[in-house]
């Protein structure tokens, strides 16, 4: 059996009804393996962002299953749902959504409160959380004061504040030029060498060339390789 850290099965996905119901996704049967760095591509409006939500148990799912490292989604109620993301998926987004007052320190801070982590503890992990993604020296800087790649870089240790073992994006270098989207992806990659599983959504034909698995979106469905 391999070890997929994602797995669905038969998956489904529509929006609306009569007139107006849009089948999202029509039965899609994806593995994630853990560890990997894995690409989600495909057409726009084909359904990437709807999986994306589904496999970061973001949203449920209209029919078949969606597993969590090893978890099924379906059974679960808001409260266990929440608990089950909060512990597998650091999240990141195409705008970083930081708090613009507060200093990248602060930022994470403020995520490792809301994981748990206690006073004491939130300074110094806030820290080594920068150290990772090689901010060290912008803790005391606010958003305003970073580059686009650089926010993004906050925004990935803020996403890392639980330790979860899948990082999950949505285009995050499709804000960034060239040079910044080169740094974004030299720290998801060294993340992945430690062992995260990273999984991005993009356009970009650069970025899918450097997965090592490739996930292709269409009309709802996955091609083949
Ligand atoms: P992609 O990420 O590939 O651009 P999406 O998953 O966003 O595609 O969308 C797939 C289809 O589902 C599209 O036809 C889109 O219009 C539709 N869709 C997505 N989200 C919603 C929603 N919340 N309500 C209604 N339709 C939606």
């Amino acid at each position: 059996m391999s070890d997929a850290i994602i797995r669905t099965e038969n998956l489904t996905k529509e929006y609306g009804r009569g007139a107006t119901l849009t089948r999202a996704l029509r039965g899609v049967d994806l593995e994630i393996p853990r560890g990997s760095f894995t690409c989600i591509v495909g057409p726009s409006g084909h359904g990437k962002s709807t999986l994306m939500h589904l496999i970061g148990a973001l949203d449920r799912p209209s029919g078949g299953s969606v597993h969590i490292d090893g978890q099924e989604i379906a059974g679960l109620g808001e409260k266990a749902l929440a608990a089950l993301r909060a512990e597998k998926i650091g999240f990141v987004f195409q705008f970083f959504n930081l708090l613009q007052n507060l200093t990248a320190r602060e930022n994470i801070e403020t995520a490792l409160m809301l994981a748990g982590v206690g006073e004491a503890r939130q300074r110094q992990r806030a820290d080594e959380l920068l150290a990772l993604v090689q901010l060290a020296e912008k803790a005391d800087a606010k958003p305003g004061q970073l580059s686009g790649g650089q926010q993004q870089r906050v925004a990935i240790a803020r996403a890392l504040a639980n330790d979860p073992p899948v990082l999950l994006m949505d285009e995050p270098t499709g804000n960034l030029d060239s040079s910044a989207e080169a740094e974004v992806m030299a720290v998801l990659e060294e993340l992945n060498r430690q062992g995260k599983t990273v999984i991005l959504v993009t356009h970009s034909g650069e970025i899918a060339a450097r997965a090592n698995h490739l996930v292709r979106v269409r009309d709802g469905l996955l091609e083949g390789p």
